[in-house]
């Protein structure tokens, strides 16, 4: 279970969440079907896995906004063809737009269909990891900037699922572990995340170096796997303009009382 929280959330981003959490009633309302979701075994961490409180850990102040792939890496894709980096987006503009009328200062690292690799340079075969580089010094120059005023910068990067079998579903949230928040908003937004898919049982999980920018991320971090296009239902819920911004606001929900801008 989440510890304590060192301080009172300020009322900004408490209405805000109210507000999103109305939204996410409203939509529930309309009826959207849900997801079936079933553990994939190795991705499963305890239920209870602990969560440690940093006394000392600086205030977020703003938020890193990062829609995962673009331009020629489309990420993952379901048979009917929906493509991850579109998804990403769409999540990702709503995300923003969400913290930014909460008066949270937001920092994107794309808002166009592009990899953020420099033209300028000798790319050939390294598009990727200069993609994440860049990617990378975004979230390091917003937190720079916002230690300036003794603060820090909440990363979120959002991302869709796939695996070889059809039938696996529901969110999954990855925390960075430089951050003790890591750990306390990925458990916020998985917990949230029962309001849209009440039979996923996924539980959040710590990032390796397998997630580069979780891994190397020194702030408060997180990757939201919002659902699986390899599943066909739920590939079919993510083509949904209105279920994307649904994801988005559960997300905001949840990760807004950790923000004082
Ligand atoms: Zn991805």
């Amino acid at each position: 279970m989440p510890t304590a929280r060192r301080s009172v959330p300020c009322l900004v981003p408490l209405m805000a969440a109210l507000t999103a959490l109305l939204c996410a009633v409203t939509y529930l309302l309309g009826g959207f079907p849900t997801g079936r979701a079933k553990a994939v075994p190795d991705t499963d961490t305890p239920a209870d896995a602990p969560l440690v409180e940093d006394e000392s850990a600086p205030p977020i102040r703003c938020v890193v906004i990062d829609a995962g792939h673009g331009g020629e890496d489309g990420g993952a894709s379901s048979a009917s063809g929906v493509v991850e980096k579109e998804i990403n987006l769409a999540v990702a503009l709503a995300l923003r737009d969400l913290f930014e009328a909460a008066g949270i200062p937001v920092v994107m690292t794309r808002t166009e269909d592009v990899l953020l690799y420099d033209r300028n340079v000798d790319f050939k075969g390294r598009k990727k990891v200069l993609d994440l580089a860049a990617r990378r010094l975004v979230a390091e120059r917003t937190a720079e900037a916002a230690a300036k005023d003794g603060g820090t910068s909440l990363f979120i990067s959002i991302h869709m699922n796939a695996f070889p079998q059809p039938q696996y579903s529901g969110m999954q949230v990855w925390y960075g572990t430089d951050a003790a928040a890591s750990q306390e908003i990925a458990f916020a937004i998985q917990t949230a995340s029962a309001a849209l898919m009440p039979d996923n049982h996924r539980k959040i999980k710590a990032a390796g170096s397998n997630l580069y920018l979780l891994d190397r991320i020194k702030t408060p971090a997180v990757l939201v796997e919002c659902g699986f296009l390899s599943n066909p239902e739920e590939a079919l819920r993510l083509s949904d303009p209105r279920y994307r911004h649904a994801l988005a606001v559960l997300i905001f929900s949840a990760a807004v009382p950790y923000v004082t801008p």
